[in-house]
């Protein structure tokens, strides 16, 4: 091992390779502590050739290699196990903008680059890069990229996967593969690049990016209305899709109990309207002629949902800083239930138009089988993404609920999700902590062809083993 040890302090600098008698917590500890992992170093290459060196030489020796961004990963996909003998390579240090085509409207970026600092590049230029996560100011573009990561605006501008064009990778072997394309249409073979993007450091190292932009909006205007029901939620979503059409850019839904969390916890902040009611939704709208047009067009989009009874009450935010505030309470859910105690998160994915039945049926079971069970219940409903959270009975100790319960609750949710039809992850991936469930709801000639590409691409199986497939 120290022959390695030597050999990747030569290539990246001896004070790029951190070992055990460091601090390195940071590196091992995934973000919401389900895991701390211990790691045999973390390495931190500085290019694209140092990243192919680094491989090569773990390749030599058969050593695991765990990618890292930003370690915000919520499915403990960035953390080496406790075995000691994984590196982690850390892509932190390669964080340069590499080039800005504003005719082609692309951005190409080292993956190391922290989210917050492509959406400052590009808008340097006027221009915008629509991927927005609450994490976006410590998530990297590569993490963004190898998790196929969704935010806020998947309703208008698609995934992080859309979002991308081309891509530098290095491979199993060593080698790299230069795919840095701005190109929006490409027929040659097979797509590379969508293989990679969703494969969580399974498949290759993504070193750079080249992403798309787009113009930015004249005005962004936000605005929050109360629903009777989630079934008026979705019929609010049609006619707001119908009405605005692309200039509806964020549709989020909230459950009473998960606002009342907000308020409880975060006094600070002003949460609207949500005690009248058992459902609030957020709307953003991105319009291309003026703030005077885009609050025209919610006055009548929410003028015929009150009509259609669709919408009890609702507020429009009147400037930046009020818009701000109302998308502070919806990123601040999390947090406010953290607070409230350990609990069981979904990341989940239905048809739109089965929500409504899912959740009214799911809500019902978990409520019989588990006493006093507290549902917390929000997402973005736009994109049929909901995280249904399970939460401990109120003064019940989170822990043992957690140790007790968990695998009951999954095992209830996934076999509703399985009859939806819908997917037991829709933006945070497999990581380790679904890689288990994995095979009992993805379809079995899926797996073994997922199988196939890992053993093709990777046959040592030193990329994030463990993570994705079992
Ligand atoms: P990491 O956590 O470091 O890594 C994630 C995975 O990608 C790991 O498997 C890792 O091995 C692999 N990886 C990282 N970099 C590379 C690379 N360069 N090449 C190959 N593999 C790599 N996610 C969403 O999708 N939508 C949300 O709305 C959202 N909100 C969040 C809010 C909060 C407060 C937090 C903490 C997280 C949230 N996330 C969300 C999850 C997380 O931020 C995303 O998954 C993000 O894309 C991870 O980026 P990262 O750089 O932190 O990656």
């Amino acid at each position: 091992m120290s022959t390695l040890l030597q050999q990747l302090r030569q290539t990246v600098g001896h004070e790029h390779v951190l070992t055990p008698e460091t601090d390195l917590s940071a590196w091992e500890q995934d973000w919401r502590q389900r895991a701390r992992g211990k790691a045999l170093a973390v390495v931190r290459p500085a290019t694209t050739d140092e990243v192919a060196q680094v491989v090569r030489s773990c390749a030599a020796s058969g050593t695991a290699i765990v990618p890292q961004g930003g370690n915000t990963g919520l499915v403990v996909g960035s953390v080496p196990d406790d075995s000691g003998t994984q590196i982690v390579l850390s892509l932190q240090r390669m964080n340069r903008v590499r080039a800005l085509d504003t005719e082609n409207l692309t951005l190409t970026v080292d993956a190391g680059c922290i989210l917050q600092q492509v959406q400052d590049a590009a808008a340097q230029a006027s221009l915008l890069f629509p991927l927005s996560l609450a994490s976006e100011g410590s998530c990297t573009i590569g993490g963004n990229l190898a998790t196929n990561a969704g935010g806020t605006q998947v309703l208008r501008y698609g995934n992080a996967r859309e979002l991308c064009l081309g891509l530098e990778v290095v491979t199993a072997q060593g080698e790299i593969w230069h795919g840095l394309s701005g190109l929006r249409k490409d027929n040659t073979g097979y797509d590379l690049r969508h293989l990679m993007m969703g494969s969580e450091g399974t498949l290759g190292i993504i070193t750079a990016a080249t992403l798309k932009l787009f113009p930015q909006p004249a005005a962004q205007l936000t605005a929050w209305a109360t629903v009777p029901d989630l079934h008026a939620a979705v019929q609010l979503l049609s006619l707001a899709q119908r009405q605005l059409g692309a200039a509806l850019t964020g549709f989020e839904v909230m459950s009473q109990f998960s606002l009342s969390l907000v308020a409880k916890h975060l006094p600070q902040l002003n949460v609207p309207l949500y005690t009248q009611s058992p459902w609030c939704v957020l709307l953003e709208l991105s319009d291309n002629e003026s703030e005077a047009h885009a609050h025209q067009a919610f006055e009548i989009l929410l003028g015929a949902a009150m009509e259609a009874e669709v919408v009890t009450d609702a507020v429009i935010a009147q400037n930046l800083s009020q818009a701000q505030a109302l998308w502070q309470v919806r990123e601040s859910i999390s947090m406010a239930q953290a607070q409230e105690g350990l609990n069981i998160k979904h990341d989940i994915s239905l048809p739109i138009s089965s929500i409504p039945a899912f959740v009214a049926e799911t809500d019902a079971l978990l409520e019989r089988e588990i006493a006093g069970v507290r549902l917390v219940n929000f997402g973005h409903l736009g994109d049929g993404n909901l995280h249904y959270n399970v939460q401990a009975p109120e003064g019940g100790n989170s822990q043992q609920f957690l140790q007790t319960q968990e695998d009951r609750v999954n095992t209830l949710v996934f076999e509703q999700v399985r009859k939806y039809q819908g997917s037991i992850s829709a933006e945070h991936g497999i990581g380790t902590l679904k890689v288990h469930t994995l095979p009992r709801y993805k379809d079995a000639t899926a797996l073994v062809m997922m199988r196939a590409l890992k053993q093709a691409l990777d046959p040592q199986n030193i990329f994030n083993p463990g993570k994705v497939l079992p």
